[in-house]
């Protein structure tokens, strides 16, 4: 059981008044909230130990990239990544996602097919469309259902010895459904595919295991996880990083450089170029621990249970039609009220200090195929409370009352 109470002191945003009325943050899709200890550890860093990595021989140099180097090895237990330089910090999953499709784009050829799902953010399709396009090789995307769920026959039907690769989100962000990611990456690897899932979504609410999930990448954002902006991880196995070239060019990534020729760092080095967000790196590492403080079991069971509260409270209101009815699903609840524009709810419940997210939530495809401009979406964290969906519940009620 969470100490909801005590774990909300953690976050003195929460204690805010927004438009008059007490900040209700049903946003945590888009950005997770920070907790003290990633605040003070922020502050601390600069305060104490701030200098540039793996360069100066100087006390500080050290410490800090020992700090940096301690953060790297806290993602690498938490996500049980078999070595350490299989970590690639990077700014956030869109940087991860693009370093691998990149790669992919010289290492690919005409007759070649990479495989998406309809349920991606922009970020998993649009650098995959690069890749096809640089490479000659086609992009095949395997179709949802009216509840938002995969079509595993239909994967079954793309899958062939040209499959090259398989790039499927954890969990959706626009409808919160959670992807049978298990048996996705055992069936691309049938025809020897590699498999990048993107775990944006999933992170904040379980704990991945990359060698029991046998995924070739698993990437991240560190703001989604109650880090930093700008801070983000790419797993990679070392067998596929050693294979993909670097990304960006630079200080650090490089062996020996002369006119001629450059020849380049080991991993995670190679792909690390350039002096990076280095107190972003190491605050992450607390965002972590304190999320394995509070423990991903316990957060998953929470969230479940504000899922099915919101649910089933959120239906009371007529009119009111949830996108996303997958039976497996965290705790993501897309909506739409009969003739109303989502964002005029949103700019409604605002005002009444509840803040949701409206619009396609980079998921074009995904309101394509419901055929809606876009939707409002609720998305709960382990700092939500049951009552806070009450605010929420009487706030849509208020703006439908208003708009229709
Ligand atoms: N994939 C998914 C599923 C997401 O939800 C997001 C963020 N909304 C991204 C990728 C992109 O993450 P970022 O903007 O942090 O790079």
């Amino acid at each position: 059981m969470l100490d909801i109470k005590s774990i909300r002191k953690d976050f003195p945003i929460l204690t805010q008044q927004v438009n008059g009325k007490p900040l209700v943050y049903f946003d945590n899709a888009a950005t997770a909230q920070k907790p003290k200890v990633v605040e003070d550890a922020i502050i601390k860093y600069y305060e104490t130990i701030n200098a540039n990595i793996h360069r100066g021989v100087h006390t500080l140099s050290q410490l800090a990239t020992d700090a940096y180097e301690e953060a790297r090895a806290k993602i690498q237990n938490h996500i049980n990544a078999k070595h350490n330089h299989e970590i690639i910090f990077t700014a956030g999953t869109t940087f991860s996602i693009n370093l691998v499709a990149n790669g992919f784009g010289s290492l690919l050829k005409a007759g070649d097919e990479v495989v998406i799902s309809a349920l991606e953010h922009h970020s998993n399709i649009v650098p995959w469309q690069f890749a096809c396009e640089r490479s000659g090789a086609t992009l095949k995307v395997i179709p949802m259902n009216e509840h938002g769920e995969l079509i595993m026959e239909e994967y079954d039907k793309l899958l062939n010895e040209n499959t090259k690769v398989v790039a499927v989100s954890h969990i959706s962000n626009a409808l919160g459904t959670i992807n049978p990611i298990r048996e996705i990456i055992k069936k691309a690897h049938q025809f020897g595919a590699a498999v990048l899932i993107d775990g944006a979504q999933a992170t904040p609410h379980i704990r991945p295991d990359v060698v029991e999930l046998d995924c070739d990448f698993y990437v991240f954002s560190g703001h989604k996880v109650c880090g930093p902006t700008g801070t983000g991880i790419l797993y990679g196995k070392e067998e596929w990083l050693n294979k993909l070239p670097p990304y960006q060019g630079g200080g650090e990534m490089i062996k020996t450089v002369t006119f001629e020729k450059t020849t380049y760092a080991c991993l995670p080095h190679k792909f690390e170029a350039g002096t990076p967000n280095i107190a972003g790196g190491i605050v992450l590492g607390h965002a972590i621990d304190y999320l394995n403080g509070i423990g991903f079991d316990n957060i998953a069971a929470y969230e479940h249970e504000l899922l099915e509260y919101g649910t089933k409270r959120l239906l009371e209101i007529e009119g009111l039609k949830i996108i996303g009815t997958a039976q497996e699903k965290t705790s993501v609840i897309s909506f739409n009220i009969e003739g109303i524009h989502p964002y005029d709810i949103g700019v409604i419940v605002d005002k009444l200090g509840v803040a949701v997210r409206t619009g396609h939530h980079c998921t074009q495809p995904i309101m394509d195929f419901f055929g809606i401009p876009g939707t409002v979406r609720a998305s709960f964290s382990f700092y939500n409370t049951k009552e806070e969906i009450d605010i929420l519940v009487e706030a849509v009620k208020k703006a439908k009352m208003m708009l229709s």
